[in-house]
This record gives C-alpha cells, sequence and structure tokens, in this order.
C-alpha cells in the first residue's frame, strides 16, 4: 500500500501560490501587520474586526479585507464606537 502512494507526486507550491504569497506579504508590511497584540489592541477589539465572538474572522478594513487573527494587531486598529 505505502508504495503505490510513493510513486505520486509530492504536493508543491504553484506559481499562483508564490504569487499570493508575495501579495500577501506587501499587504503586511503595508499594514505592519503582527501576529500578536500591541499592548491592549487587538484584531478581536478593531472596528473592522467583522465577528469578534471567532477567534479568526475577515476583517474589512478597504486596505485589507482579510481573514486575521483575533490576536493580531495593525496600524490600522480602530477602536469600536460605543453606542
Ligand atoms: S484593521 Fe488591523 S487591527 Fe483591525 S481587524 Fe483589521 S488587521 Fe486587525
Amino acid at each position: 500500500m505505502a508504495d503505490e502512494f510513493d510513486d505520486l507526486p509530492k504536493p508543491a507550491p504553484k506559481e499562483i501560490d508564490e504569487q499570493r504569497s508575495m501579495e500577501l506579504r506587501f499587504l503586511q508590511e503595508d499594514a505592519i501587520l503582527r501576529a500578536k497584540p500591541n499592548e491592549n489592541e487587538r484584531c478581536q477589539s478593531c472596528l473592522y474586526y467583522l465577528n469578534p465572538d471567532e477567534e479568526i474572522s475577515y476583517c474589512w478594513h478597504p486596505k485589507l479585507r482579510i481573514l486575521v487573527g483575533g490576536e493580531w494587531w495593525c496600524q490600522w486598529w480602530e477602536k469600536i464606537p460605543e453606542e
């Protein structure tokens, strides 16, 4: 059984993956996006974090529009206005 799978090609990133990786890297650098909070500021408490009940959610900031982690942070963090 193992020999049968040895003949299969090993998964490898394609050109599109290199391209996406570069695009997202530029985006990250532009936003100064970090995978950790900046003192009390974190994505989960940011205006642009779509669903604060989830540990990973969509960031709708117009310059990002990507999935981010609740503990992450970027320079565009914005306080949620009190109602
Ligand atoms: S704007 Fe920045 S801090 Fe706010 S949710 Fe998006 S990535 Fe996180």
